[in-house]
């Protein structure tokens, strides 16, 4: 078995840039990922462009170039690419970790393809794996998708579009301008957080009546051919084609748990972490990126949490010289 100074799981972007600061300073490390290169990413809309400007999704320090303001999906998966190659970076793709355990000073860790010890271990799930589903009688019907790809699919179809922030603002409208007749189903008084230049134009749509959109209502039940809303003016039954349920995503906290990190109790479900190391109640086992808000999962995202692989690095270079002297 081949012993690493650090073993990283997943290979989203934060996965990488921890990579990026091992290599950097001179530490041996794998980075396993259950999919493909950032597969989170690969796994957004085909159409997606980020909020974020380029140099701010940059990692290791190695420049995203883009012409757009702001880059698109195929862009950052170009980019991901282009820095594993350009630093051959060591992952391992569609490989996942399944079980990690204490062995002496080390850790143990089991994937479906093979068996590793590390010294120290960066935990860099994401949080983009499992939706949070909307437990109603029919959520199970095939044509319910928690995930939304390519507008074009929806072409003369009735899509009901369920949430009021990003993912909901952007399918609504793409599926709409490419023909699909939209409604959307709210369960706040108005639309949420969205991109301050989709605001405007899902507003406009909504307001002169080309996509539907019910306020402070809940989709009830999904049947083949319909859907049942319940409004403030009671319950509302329409014909339907497809439901996108884009009610987010969450960690996959069962994996957490198995490996024996601690939850808060409450239903926000935070990982315990020492936010100045980023160590988790495990010693030597770190938290980066997204998956350190727990359910909370828009407080973490690229941008901002790029920096916990320099904390984490600094961390582990700094003990070993500790434990050197
Ligand atoms: P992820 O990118 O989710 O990577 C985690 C990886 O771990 C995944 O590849 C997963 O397959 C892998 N994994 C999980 N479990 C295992 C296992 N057991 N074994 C092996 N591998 C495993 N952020 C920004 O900063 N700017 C933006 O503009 C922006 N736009 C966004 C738009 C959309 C539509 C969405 C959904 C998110 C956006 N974000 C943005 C958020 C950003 O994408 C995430 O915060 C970012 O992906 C977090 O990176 P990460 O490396 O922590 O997690």
């Amino acid at each position: 078995t081949i012993t690493y100074d650090i073993l990283i799981i997943g290979a989203g972007p934060i996965g990488l840039a921890c990579g990026l600061e091992a290599q950097r300073a001179g530490l041996s490390y794998l980075i396993v990922e259950k999919g493909t290169l950032v597969n989170s990413l690969y796994n957004y809309p085909i159409n997606m462009t980020f909020f974020s400007t380029s140099e701010k999704l940059e990692i290791g320090g190695i420049p995203f170039t883009s012409v757009h303001p702001k880059p698109n999906r195929m862009e950052a998966m170009e980019y991901y690419r282009r820095v594993a190659d350009a630093k051959d970076l060591n992952v391992h793709l569609f490989e996942e970790v399944q079980q990690m355990d204490p062995q002496g000073d080390l850790y143990g860790i089991n994937t479906n393809k093979g068996k590793y010890k590390a010294r120290h271990v960066i935990i860099a799930v994401g949080f983009y794996g499992i939706p949070n589903m909307l437990h109603i009688p029919g959520e199970e019907l095939p044509k319910v998708r928690h995930y939304y790809f390519d507008p074009h699919y929806y072409y003369r179809q009735k899509v009901v579009v369920v949430g009021a922030n990003n993912s909901s603002a952007d399918a609504a409208l793409e599926t709409w301008r490419k023909g699909a007749d939209v409604t959307m189903v709210v369960r706040q008084q108005e639309l949420g957080s969205i991109k301050y230049w989709t605001k405007p134009d899902l507003e406009n749509r909504i307001k002169e009546g080309s996509i539907k959109c019910y306020f402070s209502s809940n989709l009830a039940e999904i049947r083949e051919r319909e859907v049942d809303v319940q409004t403030p003016e009671g319950k509302v039954t329409l014909e339907n084609d497809f439901v996108l349920a884009m009610t987010g995503y969450q960690p996959d906290f069962g994996f957490l748990q198995k490996v024996g990190i601690y939850l808060s109790p409450d239903e926000k479900r935070y990982p315990q972490y020492d936010p100045e190391t980023m160590e988790t109640n495990l010693p030597n086992v770190y938290l980066a990126g997204v998956i350190c808000g727990g359910m909370d999962t828009h407080v973490w995202f690229i941008e901002n949490s790029r920096e916990h692989a320099v904390k984490i690095v600094q961390h582990i270079v700094r003990e070993q010289n500790v434990t050197q002297a």
